[in-house]
């Protein structure tokens, strides 16, 4: 049984969150059923080699004519400068790329989660803490080969073990073309995608053999919930369910080195929210039935009432120890085995 009891430093879109805490872990070191070898190779260098990952950017690319890359499925033409309800622009915008300590501890290991922060979303939550990159598109222009250098830098020059890709759902064409331009220069950490999970399933079969980590939120069980707080997105808690059950169809439960290194699997966070907007017993008894007991889960306590959330009394405050720990007695009542408790 694993438990870790953090304070993460988040990151997924839909919670981009950047709070440093004392962090405690509890690791029964018996159990060693999770591990695999160091000598681990990443999905995507297969695909790389053989000319697929770059078949796959280029059709996706071409798609971006009639953008329907997530669940807005906006249809406009993003190659001639159409923008959608994300307001991503067909050129990708980063706002940093940078090895980050505050992940959960599989990905940080020693030298850091290489997390590059992709500007602009199509879940537009009010309460999203990093509003002025998802929301705003506070960031810079990088070209295919520029994101790939990023890439390797983290990997050869910081020594990151993995590519953590924040909010990648509305750029996954161009991040593919700089990800098969990485591969042929060296890149071979794996590539975490780390998304609101609110991804079409169809999209993610692209990504099948190309990602070895997801990290995707649950964040409502509730689609009034979510169409109230992320922009009319009511089908969220639908899609988000088919989508965990694709990535988890793809990559399996998370498995790690010999060094409890990261390399493949599923990663689900739920961030706990305010009077249980975001129906958090309901997601974990979801998980517990359609998924394996030794799924990797971090229940968030981060919560903060940031951006448009003071405008709505219900979420408009930071959430109760009670609240909190109700969710984590439910938690530990199903049974699951591979737990990261954040913690008050
Ligand atoms: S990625 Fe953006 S433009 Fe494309 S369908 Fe989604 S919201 Fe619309």
């Amino acid at each position: 049984m694993y438990i870790a009891i953090s304070g993460v430093v988040s990151s997924a879109l839909g919670c981009f969150c950047d709070y440093k805490r004392a962090r405690r872990r509890i690791l029964n070191m018996s159990e060693n059923k999770n591990e695999i070898r160091e000598s681990f190779e990443p999905a995507y260098i297969k695909l790389h080699k053989s000319g697929e990952l770059r078949k796959r950017a280029e059709m996706l690319l071409e798609s971006l004519k009639n953008c329907n890359l997530c669940p807005r499925e906006c249809g406009v033409d993003r190659l001639s400068g159409e923008l959608g309800v994300c307001r991503a622009p067909f050129d990708v915008y980063i706002s940093s790329a940078h090895p980050h300590f505050g992940e959960e501890p599989p990905l940080v290991g020693t030298n850091g989660s290489g997390t590059i922060f992709f500007t602009h979303c199509s879940l537009r939550c009010v309460f999203c803490i990093n509003y002025e990159i998802s929301h705003l598109g506070e960031g810079y222009k990088v070209s295919y080969e520029k994101l790939a250098d990023a890439m390797l830098r983290l990997q050869k020059v910081m020594g990151c073990h993995n590519i953590n890709l924040v909010t990648p759902t509305h750029y996954m064409p161009q991040i593919l073309m700089a990800l098969d331009i990485a591969a042929s220069k060296g890149l071979s950490v794996p590539v975490v995608y780390n998304t609101s999970g609110w991804e079409k399933v169809e999209m993610l079969k692209y990504l099948d053999g190309v990602v070895d980590i997801y990290m995707p939120d649950f964040k409502y069980y509730d689609s009034e919930m979510s169409s109230k707080y992320s922009a009319g997105a009511g089908s969220y808690p639908e899609i988000t369910k088919k989508a965990i059950l694709e990535m988890h169809r793809q990559v399996g439960v998370l498995k790690v080195s010999p060094r409890g290194i990261a390399q493949r699997g599923l990663i689900i966070r739920h961030l706990v929210m305010p009077n249980n907007v975001s129906g958090s017993k309901d997601v974990m008894r979801w998980i517990s039935q359609n998924l394996p007991e030794d799924t990797y889960i971090n229940i968030m306590s981060q919560y903060m009432p940031v951006y448009k959330a003071k405008e709505y009394p219900e979420i408009g405050r930071r959430i109760t120890y009670n609240e909190y720990y109700e969710v984590v007695d439910e938690v530990k009542r199903l049974g699951f085995t591979n737990l990261e408790i954040q913690g008050m």
